[in-house]
């Protein structure tokens, strides 16, 4: 009985991991189409300072809008553009858009920096450098103005090559910041021979701040830790007041979330 069961157990998993291929495969393909067809897009979020209560800056986020299955999330689909080396098409592309919508902001008076993410494979990229340096030379945006975001196990996955790029990007003027700080495993020693601006403290350790005092604890001593060494701190995930709140008396500098705004088109948040 038990080789029975064993074997339609192995039966399973093959019909299952070739429907998982086959879907992968799919939307590989869709996701192709999706870049000729336009419907990938950015959208923006606010990014809050916590003094003034200002935004300060806005952080792009990819958006793909399928014509049959509708809203597919970035989680799914870049792991998908990283694999089949689509993604950096599509990065070059989102550099391209959101400096341009920026500068253009800019210049209507609008005085906002735009934080654009960049993955793993975008880092081993030759190409990476010079195109953030021709987004902003076509468009004007200061290299000040733009903010470029690693995740912290992007960083900490090959760190002799990435501090290398991050030094490239560093010279042509851009900023650097650390995202989802808090679920890799990096020491202050690594962080330090990084050069980065921003911290940005992963929603994970958000979450429960208002609730637990561990939780305030962990997010107090990576705000101490952040500013000792010269970093602004942004909270990721801000979703109440009372949040908000803890995170300006914790004396962290910016916040970003869904009390304070969600991520939507540019004409929703800047006007047409
Ligand atoms: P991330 O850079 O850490 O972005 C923050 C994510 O948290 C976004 O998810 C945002 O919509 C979500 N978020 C913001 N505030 C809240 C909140 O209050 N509560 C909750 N539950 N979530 C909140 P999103 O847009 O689904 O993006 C997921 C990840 O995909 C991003 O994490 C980033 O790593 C990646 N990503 C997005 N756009 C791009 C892109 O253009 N290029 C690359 N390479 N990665 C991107
Ligand atoms: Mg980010
Ligand atoms: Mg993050
Ligand atoms: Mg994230």
């Amino acid at each position: 009985q038990a080789k029975a069961l064993g074997r339609g157990r192995h039966h399973f998993f093959d019909v299952s991991l070739r429907e998982r291929m086959q879907r992968r495969l799919r939307m590989e393909q869709d996701l192709r189409d999706a870049v000729h067809d336009g419907q990938l897009w950015p959208a923006y979020q606010p990014v809050v300072d916590l003094r003034t209560g200002e935004m300060v800056a806005v952080e792009a986020l990819l958006r793909w809008t399928h014509p049959r299955h509708g809203a597919i999330s970035p989680a799914e689909f870049i792991p998908l553009a990283e694999e089949s080396d689509l993604i950096n098409v599509i990065g070059k592309e989102m550099l391209r858009a959101t400096t341009r919508e920026l500068a253009e902001r800019r210049r209507q008076g609008l005085d906002l920096t735009l934080k654009v993410n960049l993955s793993t494979r975008q880092l081993d990229d030759p190409h990476l450098v010079p195109a953030v340096q021709d987004a902003l030379a076509n468009t004007g945006l200061a290299p000040s103005a733009l903010c470029l975001e690693v995740t912290e196990s992007a960083l900490m996955r090959d760190q002799e090559a990435a501090a290398e790029v991050l030094a490239s990007l560093r010279a042509l003027g851009v900023l650097l910041a650390i995202d989802d700080f808090g679920t890799g495993y990096s020491s202050l020693a690594q962080l330090r021979r990084l050069t980065l601006d921003t911290l940005k403290i992963d929603r994970s350790f958000i979450t429960g701040i208002a609730e637990s005092r561990d939780a305030a604890a962990i997010v107090t001593s990576i705000i101490a830790m952040a500013h000792a060494v010269g970093l602004t701190v942004i909270a990721e995930g801000v979703e109440s007041a009372e949040q908000v709140e803890l995170l300006r008396s914790l004396g962290c500098d910016q916040a970003q979330g869904y009390h304070l705004g969600r991520p939507v088109p540019a004409a929703e948040l800047f006007g047409q």
